[in-house]
């Protein structure tokens, strides 16, 4: 790839030839609990990068929020699906397990309404401190 970094916009039109591509950028918050202090970094919801599309679950093995890996380019699969198309992916992405543990059989939705905390159930709030970080694929 040649796009040169002074041409920012350049560069842009190279990575984002299809319109629907435009909101592939995965945006990640940190949510806090202001009872325990436990602090995660997530999407809070569903969300797509290039390739992968993610949604937030708590795992229950390890107790942590987490952004699983639900589908590929902008599509969503279901459980059923994900297995079926694991093995001819091309993006060699792992569905519906816990990128922390490697554990897929907790696996829980986090509601980004009550934003439950996994340690203590608290409702954790979203961190401004730390900002909105815009990252991935
Ligand atoms: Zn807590
Ligand atoms: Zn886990």
């Amino acid at each position: 790839m040649t796009a040169r970094l002074h041409d920012p916009l350049a560069q842009f039109n190279y990575l984002y030839k299809e319109p629907a591509n435009l909101t592939t950028m995965g945006t990640k918050y940190t949510f806090k609990c202001n009872k325990c202090g436990y602090r995660a970094t997530a999407s809070g919801g569903m969300d797509s990068g290039m390739h992968a599309v993610t949604d937030t679950y708590i795992c229950g093995s390890c107790r942590e929020i987490v952004d699983v890996c639900t589908g590929e380019y902008g599509q969503e699969y279901t459980r059923e699906e994900a297995q079926v198309r694991k093995s001819k992916s091309g993006t060699g992405l792992n569905f519906y397990v816990c990128p922390v543990c490697g554990s897929g059989k907790n696996l829980l939705k986090w509601s980004a309404s009550d934003c439950p905390c996994p340690e203590c159930g608290e409702k954790m709030e979203k961190d401004l401190d730390g900002g909105m970080i815009v990252m991935w694929d």
